[in-house]
């Protein structure tokens, strides 16, 4: 086996594959190591893609020239646009994947790309020399030599798993933990936290009775997660709807001493937007009901996923607490409902880039870094490889602004506030989130993964296209249509007022009751336009003033964002700063005012002396 590398990744997960493939993908010779190759792309929890801002986050990654995107375009099982009632800023794609054909398509992607190995194997050391990362050694005794390290080991790093009394380290649905790299993280001077996430029962679908049951289908004529998938999704399955009853919360009240969480065996620190069912009850009490939806994991398997039903009670908790749920009552339980409890990394030691401030050419990605989500992980992955092979070949690193994409706000999170529990994306963490839809992610993001040699021309044509006929689209709003019997009758049946002089496309898109897919039906300005570009078109008129505004706010923080502050300032000496504020600018080193304003426990009052001091060429 090649010994040397020019990049190593350790772990297969969301993260480590688009890291990977994006090292690969722009010439570096990358070696891949994973505990097991049986769990590459493995979808440990829900068996689905994307949903609020998660469906973002797949979309930016699909513009940066990543993988996700396709591969969940080519192993979707059912596809919905969630949040249609709201405004378009928050539409967000869900897919429920086919977990068996996700896996083994992402396995596939990676075996068939140049530049890139595979090799099962545990990492047990991360090797250094004089500060920067020089290479790995395995458990199994081989040594690996790079230039760049990316960690991406997911929930496995002294993993553990609990039901009820029972607990065994153990990595999810039964692969084999890591048990010693752990050491070498601490060895390196990283801080480690524990943290735990935990996933509901499987169950036998044929044994699940659906009569009582609501069916919810897919979309039909939908849009697909990835700029480059031209034909639309197919809906093969459907999921139904279900609720947990009085009788669950009985059960579990009576038993919630046998909650490893409530009787101290769990010590990880668990996500607050994905509760346990123990957690929902007594956190909820005045519920008494909790949806529950029952998700096909495959197409080729009878095993159901019991969405909105996680715990780590005692499997006879388990069973009973399955059984009293509507529909479920005779259910067989394929596999156990667990926690897991893991090690991860305190990110505010990452730079923006995604690299370890310590070790030079050392990056990490995905749950390591303290997220939840197959998409959170997959994005960094994806900013991670990108930047060490940015790294590798000398140029400049991408840190995405928190203006450009959901990506920029999650890593900025992460490495600004820090987190200290599961952090998942959601839409209300993007301060410019108007800005920031699915459908205009390309528009953001691909020329960025063009300049970093990952986007290809085949996307980069794809883009160029879209970009002409969206050019093409707002020409035409600027067209004015005569006052005639056409246009009257045109605006009475959209119950809106004839205007005094002709108008342009555009005033009468700004109209509340005209969107352009009725104008196009009646005068075809736009025929021939792909509806993409006429939906974004749409948005972009109808929601013009809010995102002016939210332009104004940018050009704001982009000015703070140029404020840069110099690398090695020594915080303690700057003592008109409060202690809280000299600590916690010391630990994370922000490299501008605006990155320094948004650390949690530096006061708008500490800036401005920040910024004083930096006049004054002080620290
Ligand atoms: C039980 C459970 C419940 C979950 N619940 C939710 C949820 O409710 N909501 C949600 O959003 N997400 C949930 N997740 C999280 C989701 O699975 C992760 O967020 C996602 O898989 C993280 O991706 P990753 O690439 O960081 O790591 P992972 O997908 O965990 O992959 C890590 C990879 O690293 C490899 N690896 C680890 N250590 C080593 C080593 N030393 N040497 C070589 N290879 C190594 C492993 O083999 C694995 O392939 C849950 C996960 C689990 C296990």
């Amino acid at each position: 086996m090649k010994r040397q590398f020019d990049a190593i990744v350790i772990g297969a997960g969301h993260a480590g594959c688009e890291s990977a493939l994006a090292l690969a993908r722009t010439g570096q010779k990358t070696l891949l190591l994973t505990l097991n190759l049986d769990s590459i792309g493995f979808l440990a929890c829900n068996p689905s893609i994307g949903g609020t801002a998660k469906g973002h986050l797949v979309c930016e990654i699909d513009a940066l020239g990543g993988e996700m995107g396709v591969n969940i375009d080519n192993t979707l099982i059912q596809i919905r646009m969630l949040n249609r009632s709201k405004g378009p800023a928050v539409y967000s794609l869900r897919a429920q994947a086919d977990k068996i054909q996700y896996h083994t398509r992402m396995k596939h992607v990676l075996e068939s790309q140049e530049n890139l190995w595979l090799k099962q194997a545990e990492v047990s050391e991360i090797l250094v020399e004089d500060g920067k990362v020089a290479g790995v050694l395995t458990a199994q005794g081989e040594t690996f030599e790079a230039k760049a390290v990316v960690v991406a080991t997911g929930v496995y790093l002294k993993s553990r798993i609990i039901i009820g009394q029972y607990t065994r380290e153990s990595g999810p649905n039964g692969f084999a933990p890591a048990t010693e790299l752990t050491a070498s993280l601490q060895k390196l001077g990283f801080n480690i936290f524990r943290f735990k996430t935990g996933t509901p029962a499987r169950v036998k679908g044929s044994t699940i009775d659906y009569s009582k049951l609501q069916v919810q289908t897919g979309d039909e004529d939908i849009q697909s997660f990835s700029f480059m998938t031209k034909d639309k999704p197919k809906n093969k399955a459907v999921c139904y709807l279900t609720a947990t009853t009085l009788e669950t919360k009985e059960i579990i009240k009576a038993n919630i001493d046998k909650a490893p969480l409530y009787c101290g065996l769990i010590k990880g620190v668990g996500p607050r937007y994905c509760p346990s069912i123990e957690d929902k009850i007594m956190r909820f009490a005045h519920k008494d009901t909790h949806q529950v939806f029952l998700e096909p994991e495959a197409l080729t398997t009878d095993e159901v996923y019991v969405q909105g039903v996680s715990t780590s009670m005692p499997v006879d908790v388990q069973e009973a607490m399955y059984h009293s749920i509507e529909g479920l009552e005779n259910v067989e339980i394929m596999r156990n409902a667990y926690a897991i409890e893991y090690d991860c990394i305190d990110s505010l030691q990452l730079k923006p880039t995604l690299e370890y401030k310590n070790v030079e050419g050392l990056f990490t990605a995905g749950q390591i870094n303290g997220t939840s989500g197959y998409e959170e992980a997959a994005a960094q992955g994806l900013i991670a490889g990108l930047n060490a092979s940015l790294y590798l070949r000398g140029k400049e690193q991408i840190v995405l602004g928190r203006n450009t994409s959901y990506i920029g706000v999650l890593i900025d999170d992460l490495v600004t506030k820090g987190t200290n529990e599961p952090y998942r994306m959601m839409t209300s963490r993007a301060e410019y989130r108007l800005w920031l839809r699915q459908d205009n992610a390309d528009v953001r993001l691909t020329e960025i993964g063009r300049s970093a040699g990952l986007v290809t021309d085949e996307r980069w044509q794809v883009f160029e296209e879209k970009r002409r006929n969206l050019e093409k689209a707002n020409e035409l709003l600027k067209t004015k249509i005569k006052i005639d019997d056409k246009l009257e009758a045109f605006l009475k049946v959209h119950n809106e007022n004839v205007p005094k002089q002709n108008p342009k496309v555009y005033e009468l898109l700004k109209r509340s009751n005209i969107n352009i897919f009725d104008l196009n039906a009646e005068y075809g300005f736009f025929d021939g336009l792909p509806a993409d570009v006429l939906e974004a078109v749409n948005t972009n008129v109808k929601y013009e003033g809010y995102l002016k505004q939210q332009e104004e706010d940018i050009a704001k923080m982009l000015k703070q964002e140029q404020a840069l502050i110099p690398e090695g300032i020594d915080y303690e000496n700057l003592k008109g700063l409060r202690l809280e504020a000299r600590q916690k600018l010391a630990q994370v080193q922000p490299r501008t005012i605006a990155q320094a304003s948004r650390i949690s426990g530096v006061s708008p009052a500490d800036i401005s002396i920040l910024i004083i001091y930096l006049k004054m060429g002080r620290g």
